[in-house]
């Protein structure tokens, strides 16, 4: 018989992707350069030049039998020694090359990560607006999510909040930052709140409650920003992280779990990382893209092209009178839907061309991703629909 649950996620098509696909149609009606497609986050700036060199090098200097062979479930040793290393240098994260289980991507690292720590009936918090494969992933480890909302404009983290939705049921919270859809970056001072938290609730209900951090946009944070690395602030902490975004490299699906050296119990908390992977079958992520990894950490694609983005649309789609947060990492921007109606909103943008993304499946139904992973050219051609879109809202009168 076939699973009803696998039915459902298979043939229920994400509205990000349905967006996509008929911006795909009516490419081939109108010609590309006349859609602009701000639904996908996938990334538009090349890998940088150290990721060709390094294959060309490995493909050409590693014996075959190494190269394309099993390495061992949780990865390479000096592969996992490498980026303990380097987040050691980087951060004083404390990190263990024995607490590094690798993964195909920050995917894998959650669902991996979920799976380890989720017990039946328990809970956990996403902080919307939130990643929407966070729901399958939560409730495929056998969890329920509990969704708390960061206050508009700047949907920073509300610690009240979050300590009202914890109950004794509470095994982890996911923290996203920077954030896909809103492209917040979660302050020091959010960080520290939250964390104050997440001690006091473990201390009353005796277990500990994970912190996950998901985190494929470190690199991406604008402006000079830091970007808290949350093993400081917090023992019980798993990061997931994908070089996806950073070396724009999405679909050859790397990453890694970190799980910290300080938390709780941290031998069994990896070695539960490890039956998670091992159940799930992502045990030896791709060998080369092992590898890769090395040569390649501290590098990232060329991130100012993103942050041009994110100037040439804010500037000037707040001129026009939308209402826009402005994004400090990543690379989506959030608009405030005009219209009360956010579906008809988006349903309006394509007569325009405009293809954007409704906020409900992010937990913010008032709220549009405008995805900026996009040529610099595109976002410049799509600046006159977006001043007809707001001419005919009758915005910034
Ligand atoms: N988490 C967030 C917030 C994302 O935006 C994405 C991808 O867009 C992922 C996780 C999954 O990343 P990966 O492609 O590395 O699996």
């Amino acid at each position: 018989m076939i699973s009803e649950k696998m039915l459902a996620l298979g043939t229920k098509r994400s509205v990000i992707r349905e967006i996509f696909e008929y911006g795909n149609r009516r490419k081939a009606e109108i010609g590309a350069e006349n859609v602009f497609d701000f639904s996908l986050g996938n990334p538009s700036v090349p890998a940088p030049p150290i990721v060709t060199e390094t294959l060309n090098d490995l493909i050409t200097n590693t014996p075959a039998a190494k190269l394309h062979a099993y390495t061992t479930a949780a990865g390479d040793l000096g592969v996992r020694t490498a980026i303990a290393d380097y987040l050691n240098a980087t951060y004083r994260a404390d990190a263990d090359p024995q607490k590094i289980y690798l993964t195909v991507g920050a995917a894998a690292s959650l669902t991996v990560s979920l799976t380890a720590i989720i017990c039946e009936g328990d809970e956990v918090i996403v902080l919307a607006p939130f990643f929407p494969e966070y729901n399958v992933f939560i409730r495929q480890a056998g969890g329920t999510p509990v969704v708390v909302s960061c206050p508009a404009p700047d949907f920073q983290p509300d610690p009240a909040a979050v300590a009202a939705a914890i109950t004794p049921n509470t095994t982890a919270i996911i923290i996203n930052s920077p954030n896909n859809p809103s492209g917040v970056v979660v302050s020091e001072d959010s960080v520290k709140a939250l964390c104050a938290v997440l001690e006091a609730k473990q201390k009353e209900y005796g277990h500990p409650i994970y912190l996950i951090a998901d985190e494929p946009y470190r690199e991406l944070a604008y402006d000079g920003l830091d970007v808290p690395y949350l093993t400081k602030y917090y023992n019980n902490t798993l990061v997931c992280y994908s070089f996806s975004k950073s070396l724009s490299l999405p679909g050859e699906r790397i990453g890694y779990i970190l799980v910290s050296s300080k938390a709780e119990d941290a031998d069994n908390l990896y070695f539960a990382v490890c039956g998670a992977g091992r159940s799930l079958g992502f045990v030896c992520a791709p060998a080369l893209f092992q590898y890769l990894i090395p040569a390649c950490l501290g590098q990232t694609a060329d991130v100012a092209i993103y942050k041009q983005n994110r100037d040439t649309l804010y500037n000037n789609l707040t001129k026009m009178g939308y209402t826009l947060s402005k994004p400090q990492g990543a690379f989506y921007l959030f608009m405030k839907s005009p219209m009360a109606d956010t579906d008809a909103f988006c349903e309006k943008a394509k007569k325009y061309e405009l293809l954007i993304v409704p906020g409900a499946d992010f937990g913010t139904p008032d709220y549009v991703r405008i995805s900026y992973c996009v040529s610099p050219e595109m976002i410049e051609r799509s600046l006159p629909a977006f001043e007809s879109l707001a001419k005919e809202l009758n915005l910034g009168e």
